[in-house]
């Protein structure tokens, strides 16, 4: 067992003191921040929940006392976009080159071959107490939506929602080709799943087909006679032909549509004429579109060529979209499957990377909203921000500015959920061992 640097007071009433916390995570707070976006506080404690946050220093409450030194503290993190049913299947089927297409076949392959529920749970299941240890308090994700698969991952996932309520607050969207909602069985199958199973929430991948507007059509009719909100994976390409967000937001206008649209990856927008990405930009403005970029993933399959040494990093116009007035958001996507070969659902290490990928630093302090406030608000989900009267679930680390934060991969952090360390041992790998065709 092992929770992190901290030893927390033993008492169910107790205060951490001397916190830097960055400023657009305190809900409600009036508190000063430095120039980097960071405000010092202490923070009381009682019974679990968050009873006062006050200037560093300011309160002198009853109970025992921990001081943190001027370490950085988080709220536990939003991870809107992940992929709970691909996660670590890589050693039994990993990318053969590491390209879009070898990721996309692979998987289709394993999934054919392998993904029975019991094979579907554990690996979810898996990936959830990583997430859990790491400091992650909500998580979308997306479900591999075709034939076979929809009888067998979405029964499995509500199960595991269940089971992880009060720890993970999980929310799915189905995936699947657009092409695939031209067929109306197909909708029938995946509306009916959503509706036992899920979460209010449909989606699909969306790429430039010619039926692509009817595709749509069909997807925002449903949702608007269902009440769902909608979420996309969008233009994951360096083909700058690649607009499928703007005939998103177009149908968005055309639906009139109210509910809540996320799209994620939109990397071809980075690559359009100036004048082409600001007309996108303010459509999806328009039409309330929030956008999420996944830049662990897109650094590692996009621009992959053979023997030529990648000259784009990937990304989506996250900046121009921010200035734009577009909720923005960074998350984890795949994990050590072939649409990417690492990762292990720690929102520290996607700010830590997406700051380096996206030069997040040099433009504003409250880029961890990316992965806090702005994905628990798309969620609809009470966490990101730290708040009077809400559960006490903190990330503690000894880093007392970004540069100590991001330089080292806070092995040694403390994870609270309601005023409680949590054991943060990581599950082995080897317990996977026999899905993966290898004795451990
Ligand atoms: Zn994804």
């Amino acid at each position: 067992m092992t929770t992190g640097f901290a030893r927390l007071p033993a008492a169910s009433a107790f205060r951490l003191t001397d916190l830097r916390v960055p400023a657009c995570l305190i809900e409600g707070g009036d508190i000063l921040a430095d120039r980097n976006g960071l405000a010092r506080v202490d923070i009381a404690i009682a019974d679990g929940r968050i009873a006062a946050i006050e200037p560093a220093g300011a309160a002198t409450g009853a109970g025992p006392a921990l001081n943190l030194d001027g370490g950085i503290a988080l709220p536990r993190l939003v991870d809107v976009h992940v992929h709970l049913d691909k996660g670590h299947i890589w050693p039994r089927s990993p990318n053969p080159d590491g390209t879009f297409p070898g990721a996309l076949n692979t998987v289709g392959a394993d999934r054919e071959a392998n993904w029975s529920a019991q094979d579907v749970r554990a690996r979810m299941d898996f990936s959830l107490r990583g997430a859990f240890a790491h400091g992650t308090a909500a998580m979308r994700t997306h479900l591999d939506s075709l034939g076979k698969q929809i009888g067998i991952s979405w029964p499995v996932y509500a199960e595991l929602r269940a089971e992880w309520a009060g720890r993970i607050a999980l929310q799915a969207s189905p995936l699947f080709g657009a092409d695939a909602a031209l067929d109306p069985a197909h909708m029938q199958a995946v509306i009916a799943a959503v509706k036992a199973h899920g979460d209010g929430l449909l989606g699909c991948v969306t790429y430039m087909i010619p039926e692509l507007d009817r595709a749509l059509d069909i997807l925002f009719r449903a949702a608007i006679e269902n009440g769902f909100d909608l979420d996309f994976h969008v233009d994951e390409t360096n083909d700058p032909a690649a607009r499928s967000l703007e005939h998103i937001a177009d149908a968005a206008l055309r639906h009139r549509f109210t509910g809540r649209i996320l799209c994620g990856h939109c990397c071809s927008l980075a690559l359009q004429a100036p004048e082409d990405e600001a007309r996108i930009i303010a459509k999806v403005r328009e039409a309330g579109i929030a956008v999420v970029s996944l830049p662990l993933c897109n650094m590692y399959l996009q621009d992959r060529q053979p023997g030529r040494t990648p000259r784009w990093r990937g990304v989506t116009a996250l900046h121009e979209l921010k200035a734009a007035g577009v909720p923005v958001m960074i998350a984890s996507d795949n994990t050590r499957d072939p649409f990417y070969a690492y990762g292990d659902l720690d929102l520290v290490e996607v700010l830590r990377e997406g700051t380096r990928i996206l030069q997040l630093d040099h433009s504003g302090p409250d880029w961890a909203k990316a992965v806090a406030r702005t994905p628990a608000q798309v969620m609809g989900v009470q966490a990101g921000v730290i708040t009077v009267g809400a559960p006490a679930d903190l990330i503690l680390t000894r880093a007392r500015d970004w540069t100590e934060l991001f330089s080292r991969p806070q092995a040694d952090r403390s994870v609270l959920v309601s005023g409680r360390a949590i054991d943060r041992t990581l599950p082995d790998y080897r317990e996977l061992d026999h899905l993966m065709g290898r004795a451990s």
